[in-house]
């Protein structure tokens, strides 16, 4: 008898990840603040609570994907929050991205509910959480994170174990680092070659052709040749994980010249309104900046 799921949040990750964990025969309670977005899951068989509290209270192993900080406050200890239905029998694995420190956090507050935790983010973006061919970043307790990885699997191909509770947070932070400055790096010399007179086909072949490839480069290219950016990982997102990148490295003394840069450039794209689109619309801060 698999256990009763309960799912948070099902923006472009969230609905993708719970339709695979009912398409692997779980049973599938979720809930969504914009309630239209729960519909496609309830008409797959998925049950829809009214609010967080009702989630927890009728499910067993209760997951979050939400934006951040904010929505987790306010899903877990809001009014109708989740966390007051917690208990030792109940298990919460946050997949959001959020920092290190704000998960012991919230790992040091649960525990006074007696229910387990681990942090779970992803690497993948909605492609691969619609294929559920996630990359798992777990942190927490070895054994709990064993017992979930069944569950886990029916959203991703593999779990990672990044290390105690934090760490998955942690390994989050460390790819989404690379992540942004990949994309920055590859938008600021696709505008330095076209400002140069080179040509965009043949750009992307000489990346394609040689050591410094990458699948990423290739998925965002059609994005910039046909200058739309529609969300597959929102600007806005990798802004907030930028900072978090930054406000870790404070803590730690690392080094993250290119994390205060990324932070500065993406910030500059949320300002000039395009925070709900892809974050290879980075290529545009880059035409913005050059004035071109
Ligand atoms: P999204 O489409 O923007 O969805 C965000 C979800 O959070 C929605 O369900 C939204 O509810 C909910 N939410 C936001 N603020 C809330 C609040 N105050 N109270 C209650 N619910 C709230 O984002 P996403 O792309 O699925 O990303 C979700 C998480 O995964 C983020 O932490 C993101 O950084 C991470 N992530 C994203 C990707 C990607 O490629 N998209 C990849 C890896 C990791 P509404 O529908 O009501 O707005």
């Amino acid at each position: 008898m698999k256990a009763k799921v309960g799912f948070l949040g099902l923006g472009i990750m969230g609905g993708a990840m719970a339709a695979n964990i009912l398409r692997a025969g779980y049973p599938l309670m979720v809930h969504n603040r914009t309630a239209a977005k729960s519909e496609p899951l309830a008409e797959m068989g998925a049950g829809v609570a009214s609010d967080p509290r009702h989630l927890a209270q009728a499910t067993e192993i209760i997951i979050a994907m939400l934006t951040g900080p904010e929505a987790l406050d306010a899903c877990l200890w809001g009014p109708e929050g989740a966390a007051a239905a917690f208990n030792e029998k109940k298990t919460f694995i946050n997949m959001s991205s959020v920092s290190p420190r704000y998960t012991r956090e919230m790992a040091a507050r649960l525990a006074l509910t007696g229910a387990a935790f681990i942090d779970a983010p992803v690497s993948g973006t909605k492609k691969p959480a619609q294929e559920g061919s996630l990359v798992i970043l777990a942190g927490g307790p070895r054994e709990k994170i064993q017992e979930l990885e069944p569950l886990l699997l029916t959203m991703g191909k593999k779990v990672i174990y990044c290390g105690g509770v934090g760490q998955g947070s942690m390994m989050k932070m460390f790819i989404n680092l690379l992540l942004g400055i990949m994309m920055a790096g590859f938008a600021e010399c696709l505008n330095f070659g076209r400002l140069g007179g080179l040509d965009f086909e043949a750009m992307l072949d000489t990346v394609a052709s040689g050591a410094m490839n990458a699948p990423m480069f290739q998925v965002k290219a059609a994005n910039l040749r046909e200058q739309s950016y529609p969300a597959a990982f929102p600007f806005k997102h990798l802004s907030k994980d930028a900072k978090f990148v930054v406000d870790t490295a404070y803590e730690s003394g690392a080094p993250v010249p290119l994390g205060q840069m990324l932070l500065h450039l993406y910030r500059l794209g949320v300002a000039r309104g395009w925070g709900d689109e892809d974050i290879s619309a980075i290529a545009k801060v880059m035409e913005h900046l050059s004035g071109k």
